[in-house]
């Protein structure tokens, strides 16, 4: 059995939120439970979304919640040549190509909005572009190999057709910064990551995740999405809704450990923890026996 390895990557526009508290929890205790270790990746690609001093913030804050990575953070920002590299070797392999398209030009050309609520991308430039290069697009393979099939411990079974989600995806943007999918790839490969646990919200993005380990030769990890922080009217707290700023402490996390269906009820930090790991085996089996019951997405 290859060594567990799971990783918290936020992304610094603020603080931590309940939101992101609940998966660097998560992320945490499952890989405590499986004896593994645990990183932390500032995934600040989004140079338009990045807040100085949050990536500090949130560190610090992870700090006051007693969840400290094994091994030095991680900055997306400072791993530009490694996603260069992938890149060229998508490109020599003619599983990349540049694409000139304007997001203009895609509304006129009639690029339908796939369910995700992104424009699927119609392959204009699939055989050469017709202008300056704005965007670097992965060339998805034909027919059903487009069609993820993959595993969720807690959604289960999920299938994916990215040609009609979303298209051949963006791989390095207009304005030069890396997508989210490409780094988070290269980088889960680059520190052997084996588990990704995340919030439910990226669950949409695992099938293009998955495409592109595939493109690249790079090994696929397991998932687990974890459930969604809801407020007291039932809805997705989410950081573009405003979530509200979390307080680090022992309250913010027995908070965190409920919206996992945890029950911890100690005073401190390490209590709480504790009491949450002690719990986070039978949590996890629940989940995946339930896996099935729930819908599809
Ligand atoms: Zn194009």
């Amino acid at each position: 059995m290859s060594r567990y390895v799971g990783r918290f990557a936020p992304s610094p526009s603020a603080g931590l939120h309940a939101g992101s508290l609940v998966a660097a929890l998560g992320s945490w205790l499952d890989a405590r439970a499986h004896r593994g270790s645990w990183l932390v990746r500032i995934e600040d690609v989004d140079t338009r979304r990045s807040v100085p001093g949050a990536d500090g913030l949130i560190l610090r804050q992870l700090a006051q919640c007693g969840l400290y990575p094994d091994e030095p953070v991680w900055w997306q920002s400072r791993r530009g040549a490694d996603y260069e590299q992938a890149l060229l070797r998508l490109l020599q392999q003619g599983l990349a190509y540049p694409c000139s398209c304007s997001r203009r030009e895609l509304e006129l050309a009639g690029a339908v909005i796939g369910p995700g609520g992104e424009r699927v991308y119609p392959g204009t430039c699939r055989d050469g572009p017709r202008g300056e290069p704005r965007a670097w697009r992965l060339r998805l393979p034909a027919g059903e190999a487009a069609c993820v099939h993959w595993h969720c411990a807690r959604l289960g079974t999920q299938v994916d057709a990215v040609d009609r989600s979303v298209g051949d995806f963006v791989l390095k943007r207009a304005d030069g910064d890396w997508a989210y999918q490409l780094a988070v790839v290269v980088d889960d490969a680059a520190q052997g990551v084996s588990d990704v646990v995340r919030g439910e919200d990226l669950a949409s993005s695992t099938a293009r995740q998955i495409l592109l380990q595939r493109a690249l030769g790079l090994p696929t990890p397991n998932y687990l999405h974890l459930p969604l922080v809801r407020d007291e009217q039932g809805r997705k707290l989410s950081k573009s809704e405003g979530a509200a700023a979390v307080r680090p402490g022992a309250q913010a996390l027995r908070e965190a450990a409920r919206a996992l269906g945890l029950q911890a009820t100690g005073d401190s930090v390490q209590q709480v923890l504790e009491q949450a790991l002690a719990q986070w085996p039978r949590r996890r089996r629940q989940w995946s026996q339930g896996a099935h019951a729930l819908p599809a997405r």
